[in-house]
């Protein structure tokens, strides 16, 4: 009888996925409006430019939460916010 677990690290990597980006939900700006797409991707206001109407969707992709600007920002420039404020990723 074959025991071997192998939903374990499937859960393990799901569970550290959904936590890293709660992460970067949970340092956007208090005015942000945060807009839940489904489990893995969240529309909110652009942290790159002034941005009235949420443009900005962050997703949790195969090996790390990427950010997607409607309105044109680059990765970098996002990415630039969410480094000052978790200390470099
Ligand atoms: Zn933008």
């Amino acid at each position: 009888m074959q025991s071997r677990n192998k939903y374990k690290g499937y859960y393990n990597k799901k569970n550290y996925n959904s936590q890293t980006l709660k992460t970067y939900l949970g340092v956007l700006p208090p005015g942000n409006k945060i807009i839940k797409r489904n489990d893995y991707s969240y529309l909110t206001n652009c942290v790159a430019h002034e941005d009235n109407n949420p443009s900005l969707s962050i997703s949790q992709g195969n090996t790390k939460v990427v950010f997607k600007c409607h309105a044109g920002c680059s990765q970098d420039q996002v990415a630039a916010y969410f480094s000052q404020k978790l200390g470099g990723l």
